[in-house]
């Protein structure tokens, strides 16, 4: 929902995918959160799945000429890429801050 992990009423985005330095409201940093290219993996791997599925399927029912191709795939893959891009990043912070995940660090070998 694009809300602070922590408080759930501040806002998380600071424009579309970029993160606010801290929440508005309980000042929680969020500069743990890093899904790096996560949320673009799996946006990839779920719109890349439909889009070309459904290609694959219209090509073998209809045999279409290209250009319908073109008009179908195009805003297809932009509508499955761009709307849960930003869903699925506040997912993985909000699961970041659930899971405590952070770098992995050198503890001097008395862990154990
Ligand atoms: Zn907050």
């Amino acid at each position: 929902m694009g809300c602070c992990p922590r408080c759930g009423k501040g806002h998380l985005f600071d424009g579309f995918l970029a993160l606010k330095p801290r929440c508005d409201r309980c000042s929680l940093d969020f500069s743990f959160a890093d899904s790096a290219d996560g949320p673009a993996f799996f946006v990839m791997f779920i719109a890349g799945f439909i889009v070309a599925g459904s290609a694959l399927a219209v090509e073998i029912a209809y045999a279409p000429p290209y250009w319908v191709h073109a008009v179908l795939w195009g805003p297809l893959i932009l509508v499955t890429t761009l709307l849960p891009l930003r869903p699925i990043k506040g997912l993985f912070i909000g699961l970041q801050y659930q899971h405590k995940a952070e770098e992995g660090r050198f503890t001097g070998g008395n862990a154990p």
